[in-house]
C-alpha cells in the first residue's frame, strides 16, 4: 500500500488525486490531507478516505474540525504542512500547493526522502536550482504532475538525454487565443476563467489566458530535464490533444497523446514506473480529429517573453516573476486591475527589482551568477509582494 500525502487536497489537483486513490483502494492510501482554508470541504474528504494526519493552515479554522477517538491528528500553519509531508510513513507527496507556498514544504519533504508528485510548477520557478540539487542529494524522485511535463517524461524514457535536439512544449492558448489584441485589456476575470478544454484551479486558468503558465512550463522543463531554454519552444495547439513532443537529433518528432483528464498524469505519477488500467474515459480514435499546430503570438502575450528572460537572466528574478504574476492575479481576480495589467506589473517588478537596493542583484551585471539561497529567494518573495501591492496595485 502506497500512502500518500498531498500539500493542497481540497484544490483541483488535490480533489482529483483523491478521485485516483478512491479508483485504487487496494494500492493507495491517503494518509495525510492539507487545506488552507476551506474546512467543510476537508472535513468531508476526511470522512470518506480517514487520513491519519490533518495539516490546516489556519489554526482558528483547524478549531473547527472535530476532534476525538478515531480523529486524525490535526496540524497547523507551516510546520504542520511539514509534519504531514515528513511522516516517516509517508512514501509520496503529491505537491499542489498553488503560488509559493508549498516550497519550504516540498523541500522538507525532499530531504525526509519522499517521492514527490509535482503539481505546483511556482516551486521550480523560484528555486529549481535549490529543488533539484536537494533531490539529486537525497535520490528522490520528482515525478511532474503537469500534463506537459508527463508527456516530455513519457517521450524521454529510453532516449539517451544526449540525443535530444528540443522539447516542445503544447500550449492551448486559452481563451482569448484569437481576440482581438485591443479588446484584451477589458477582459474580465469571468472570461478568463472560461478555458477552451481543461477543467482546473483559478490561478493556473488565469495563468493560462496570459499563457504565463507556459512560461512557468518552459522553466519547469530546463529545471526537470535539465535542458537549457534555448532548447524548449512552445507551440499553440488549441484541441489539447498533443500533450508535448520530444525532437530527437534525427528530425524524428516523439508525441504523447491523450484525453485532456488530470487523473491521468495524477494516475502515471502515483504509479510510476508501473502503468495501471485506467477506469476514467480514453481517446475515442474512430472520431473524426484534427490537430493544428500555431507559433504563440508573443507581441500579445508578453507573460512567455518575460519567462524567457526571467530564466536567461536568472538568480532571484524567477521568484520576481512567480510572486508578482501571484499577485498580479489575486488583483485582476478581485476586479482590482485589468488582464493587460498582469504583464505591465510583473515587468515593472523585474526592472525594479534588478535595481533594487538591498536586492542580491543590486550592481550585478545581467546574466552574473549570484549564487542563489533559500533566503535570497524568500527576500525576493517578500519585497515583489510588498512592492507590487503597495507600489502598482494600491496606488
Ligand atoms: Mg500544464
Amino acid at each position: 500500500m502506497k500512502q500518500i500525502a498531498i500539500l493542497g487536497s481540497t484544490g483541483s489537483v488535490g480533489t482529483q488525486t483523491l478521485e485516483v486513490i478512491a479508483a485504487f483502494p487496494d494500492r493507495y492510501a491517503a494518509h495525510s490531507l492539507t487545506a488552507h482554508s476551506r474546512v467543510d470541504l476537508l472535513e468531508r474528504q476526511i470522512a470518506r478516505f480517514g487520513p491519519r494526519m490533518i495539516a490546516v493552515h489556519d489554526a482558528e479554522r483547524a478549531a473547527a474540525l472535530a476532534r476525538g477517538a478515531g480523529a486524525p491528528s490535526i496540524h497547523t500553519g507551516v510546520e504542520g504542512l511539514i509534519e504531514a509531508v515528513t511522516h516517516p510513513d509517508v512514501d509520496l507527496v503529491i505537491s499542489a500547493l498553488p503560488g509559493s507556498a508549498g516550497l519550504v514544504p516540498t523541500l522538507r519533504a525532499i530531504e525526509a526522502g519522499k517521492t514527490i508528485g509535482l503539481a505546483n510548477k511556482e516551486i521550480l520557478v523560484m528555486a529549481g536550482e535549490i529543488v533539484m540539487a536537494a533531490a539529486r542529494r537525497h535520490g528522490v524522485e520528482i515525478l511532474p504532475v503537469d500534463s506537459e511535463h508527463c508527456a516530455v517524461h513519457q517521450c524521454l524514457s529510453g532516449q539517451d538525454p544526449d540525443r535530444v535536439e528540443r522539447v516542445v512544449l503544447t500550449a492551448s492558448g486559452g481563451p482569448f487565443r484569437d481576440s482581438d489584441p485591443d479588446e484584451l485589456s477589458r477582459m474580465s476575470s469571468k472570461e478568463a476563467l472560461n478555458h477552451p478544454t481543461w477543467n482546473m484551479g483559478r490561478k493556473v486558468t488565469i495563468d493560462s489566458a496570459t499563457l504565463m503558465n507556459k512560461g512557468f512550463e518552459v522553466i519547469e522543463a530546463h529545471w526537470l530535464f535539465g535542458l537549457p531554454v534555448s532548447k524548449i519552444d512552445v507551440v499553440i495547439h488549441p484541441q489539447s490533444i498533443i500533450h508535448s513532443m520530444v525532437e530527437m537529433v534525427d528530425g524524428s518528432l516523439l508525441a504523447q497523446m491523450g484525453p485532456t483528464d488530470m487523473r491521468i498524469p495524477i494516475q502515471y505519477a502515483l504509479s510510476y514506473p508501473e502503468r495501471l488500467e485506467t477506469p476514467w474515459p480514453r481517446f475515442d480514435i474512430t472520431r473524426h480529429w484534427s490537430l493544428t499546430l500555431d507559433p504563440p503570438n508573443v507581441a500579445m502575450f508578453p507573460c512567455l517573453g518575460l519567462a524567457y528572460d526571467a530564466i536567461r537572466r536568472g538568480s532571484t528574478l524567477p521568484a520576481v516573476l512567480s510572486t508578482a504574476d501571484e499577485v498580479a492575479v489575486e488583483a485582476f481576480l478581485q476586479q482590482r486591475i485589468g488582464f493587460n495589467d498582469i504583464p505591465r506589473i510583473i515587468a515593472d517588478a523585474m526592472d525594479r527589482h534588478g535595481a533594487a537596493p538591498g536586492s542580491d542583484r543590486h550592481g550585478a551585471a545581467p546574466g552574473s551568477a549570484a549564487p542563489v539561497t533559500l533566503e535570497s529567494i524568500v527576500a525576493a518573495d517578500r519585497w515583489t509582494r510588498t512592492y507590487c501591492r503597495e507600489k502598482l496595485i494600491a496606488g
